[in-house]
C-alpha cells in the first residue's frame, strides 16, 4: 500500500456533505452494528456516545471520494468513510457478518472514538495507524488475515 491514506480523509473532511440527502442512502440500524460498536468500545475504553450514524450508500460516499485521484481506488475510503460523527459505506461492501466488511466499519469507529476522546495525534498518519491497527486486531481475532501487513503499519506510523 503506498502512503496516502491518511491525506484522502484529510482532503475527506474539507468536503461537506449530507448523506442524509443522497439517494439511496440508508441508515443503519445500530443494532445491527453493536457488537462492532461494543468490540471498539473494550479495545479503546472510550463509549461512543452519541452513536454514530452510520449510511449504507455509494451515491454519498462516491461524492465524497470525487476528488480522490483514481489511483486511491485499491484504498479502504472508496469502500467507507468517516466524517464528524457520520460514517457512510459503500453499499457494494456492506454484508452483515462478514467480517472483511465488519473490519472497515471498525476502522471508521475507531476514528469516531478518536473524536468523542478528544484524542489528539501529532499527525494524520498517528490517527490512521491506530484505526489500521485496531482493524488488523479485528480481522485476526475473526480468523482472517490482516489487512496491512507490519512494512505497512511501520511505513504508515511516521509523520513527514
Ligand atoms: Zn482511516
Amino acid at each position: 500500500m503506498k502512503q496516502i491514506a491518511w491525506w484522502t480523509e484529510a482532503i475527506i473532511l474539507i468536503i461537506s456533505f449530507n448523506p442524509a440527502h443522497a439517494r439511496g442512502a440508508e441508515l443503519v440500524s445500530i443494532t445491527e452494528i453493536r457488537p462492532l460498536i461494543e468490540w471498539v468500545e473494550t479495545r479503546t475504553n472510550l463509549m461512543l456516545l452519541p452513536r454514530p450514524k452510520i449510511f449504507v450508500s455509494s451515491e454519498a460516499l462516491s461524492k465524497l471520494t470525487d476528488a480522490v485521484d483514481s489511483a486511491e481506488s485499491q484504498n479502504h475510503q472508496r469502500i467507507a468513510a468517516y466524517r464528524d460523527g457520520v460514517i457512510l459505506i459503500n453499499e457494494d461492501y456492506w454484508h452483515p457478518g462478514n467480517i472483511a466488511d465488519e473490519s472497515v466499519v471498525v476502522h471508521e469507529l475507531v476514528h469516531y472514538a478518536q473524536d468523542v476522546g478528544g484524542l489528539h495525534y501529532a499527525c494524520s498518519n498517528l490517527r490512521e495507524e491506530e484505526a489500521y491497527r485496531m482493524q488488523n486486531m479485528f480481522l485476526l481475532e475473526h480468523g482472517e488475515r490482516a489487512f496491512l501487513d507490519e512494512a505497512d503499519m511501520d511505513r504508515l506510523a511516521v509523520c513527514h
